[in-house]
């Protein structure tokens, strides 16, 4: 390509403005910026980046993959991006008060360190955990059971998953593990993956819901059906992730019910996961929801502070990088949605601990993750947005909810939005009825007592309450 460096300086530039519509230049700035370019041969861009945690992370990110698109978009061309390491001996790093964010990151250029050298560092330990894990080539290679941190939320997920592991097609099936984003499904999916592969090379394929779906679409249009099915049809382990988004796929369900029956017949071991109870699943045929519920339906729920303190000290540990006890101690306190979101923080955390290398105080940390920490009351929730979420939830539309209709499937849905807008936002009853399609405010009270007395009794819609009041939290509008 003629010259990689504008293509690069200008993909830079428009991502800076996509990562601020999206409210993220904070990770811009962090993460982004910090990435320099070198020199460019051909379709290689080389970039430095002050460590390898840095290069993990923006790989995992998705930022690099952000950048290789941006790219190819303004040049048309697929380049290819190489690391080399550059540690930096001056920093200039602020964390500023204003904009909550580190807001200079000045470097003194090094002489570089390619890569693949570097022994000394938290990659090569990584490559090291791999060649022993002896993980299944298409899985995570720490998705393992040595690196799910027990707790009461999820023991009983564990300890089913680790049964199966240990005898794939004969003691649960099919297992399903349902919980909300973030808590740990595809992670311990995928160690069921690398166990039983690691142990006993059984055929393990590990595929979402959603591309399930789009390769059954291409096979049809391709005509090759029978190929399609036979790949399935052979496996001793499947593993599909996130079949909530089978809802509504008539054909594609009817496929994955004759596969099902396929694989149990002949006592294969099938482990699915969902983001809510099968019983929830709407748009779903009975006879795969018969088959979902058949052998043993296990919950993961958001864990309690010890077992988040637990999580965040494991993945300490594992990096050698010291961070002090009281600032994990606040991210644990604070940091209560789910794993991911813990993680999120802590990787901030970590990764300001390496630009400025040294320790960060609690007040560093504090400002750090403001945002991170702001609790839901003050986060600009919207009545719209809870209508949404539930809607969506119960595949309905927003004015379903707002309207009058009195059917039951309409009913339980909009007590429920009212409900949550009630623990949520700081509306009125009165205000609630005029923001419902103009109700009056006993009418609000009657639905929010009606929830109130549903939930004393029923487990299932407490956990759906659970996970529609973390969905409205972690709403982010589409752009
Ligand atoms: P889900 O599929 O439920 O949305 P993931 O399995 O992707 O969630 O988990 C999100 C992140 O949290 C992953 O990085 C995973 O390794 C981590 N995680 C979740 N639960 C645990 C746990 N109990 N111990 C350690 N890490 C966990
Ligand atoms: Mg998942």
């Amino acid at each position: 390509m003629a010259d990689c460096k504008v293509f690069w300086e200008e993909a830079i530039k428009l991502l800076q403005i996509d990562y601020r519509e999206e409210n993220r230049s904070e990770e811009f700035t962090l993460w982004v910026s910090v990435i320099e370019f070198i020199d460019s041969k051909g379709l290689v861009i080389t970039v430095g980046v002050p460590s390898p945690f840095f290069k993990d992370q923006l790989n995992r990110r998705g930022d690099i993959k952000r950048i290789q698109d941006k790219i190819f978009e303004l040049s048309g061309q697929n380049i290819e991006i190489e690391f080399v390491i550059r540690p930096r001996t001056e920093q200039k790093i602020t964390v500023n008060k204003n904009e909550n964010i580190v807001s200079s990151i000045r470097e003194e250029k090094n002489s570089c360190i390619p890569d693949n050298n570097s022994m000394n560092n938290k990659e090569s330990l990584s490559k090291k955990e791999i060649l022993t894990n002896n993980h299944h080539p298409q899985l995570r290679a720490d998705y393992t059971f040595d690196n799910f941190v027990l707790g009461d939320n999820n023991s009983f997920a564990y300890n089913a998953a680790f049964a199966v592991s240990k005898n794939p097609g004969h003691s649960y099936n099919p297992v399903l593990i349902y919980g909300g984003v973030g808590l740990g499904k595809t992670h311990l999916m995928q160690a069921i993956g690398n166990l039983t592969w690691s142990e006993k090379k059984t055929k393990v394929i590990y595929i979402t819901a959603e591309a399930f779906t789009n390769e059954f679409i291409q096979s049809i249009n391709e005509k090759t059906t029978t190929k399609f099915k036979n790949k399935y049809r052979c496996a001793d382990v499947l593993l599909i992730d996130d079949i909530h988004f089978l809802q509504n796929k008539i054909e594609t369900q009817e496929e994955l019910f004759h596969t099902f029956n396929a694989l149990y017949d002949s006592f294969k071991q099938m482990v699915f996961t969902c983001d809510r109870p099968v019983s929830e699943l709407k748009n779903l045929s009975d006879r795969l929801r018969s088959r979902f519920e058949r052998g043993l339906n296990v919950d993961l729920a958001p864990p309690k502070y010890e077992t988040r303190r637990a999580i965040l000290q494991k993945k300490i540990d594992k990096l050698d990088i010291n961070i002090p006890d009281d600032v994990i101690d606040l991210i644990a306190q604070n940091v209560v949605s789910n794993v991911r979101d813990l993680e999120a923080a802590l990787t901030k955390i970590l990764a300001f601990s390496e630009l400025v290398k040294k320790d960060i105080t609690v007040e560093i940390a504090q400002q750090l993750l403001r945002d991170t920490f702001s609790s839901p009351k003050q986060s600009n929730i919207t009545i719209d947005t809870i209508i949404k979420v539930v809607s969506d939830y119960y595949n309905l539309s927003m004015s379903d909810i707002k309207g009058k209709k009195r059917t039951k499937n309409v009913m339980l849905p909009r007590q429920i939005s009212l409900y949550i807008a009630r623990e949520l936002t700081e509306y009125s009853t009165t205000e609630l009825g005029a923001e419902f399609g103009g109700r009056d405010h006993t009418t609000v009270m009657h639905s929010c007592q009606k929830i109130e007395e549903l939930l004393r009794s029923d487990s299932t819609l407490v956990f759906t309450i659970n996970t529609l009041m973390r969905n409205v939290k972690d709403y982010k509008k589409p752009l």
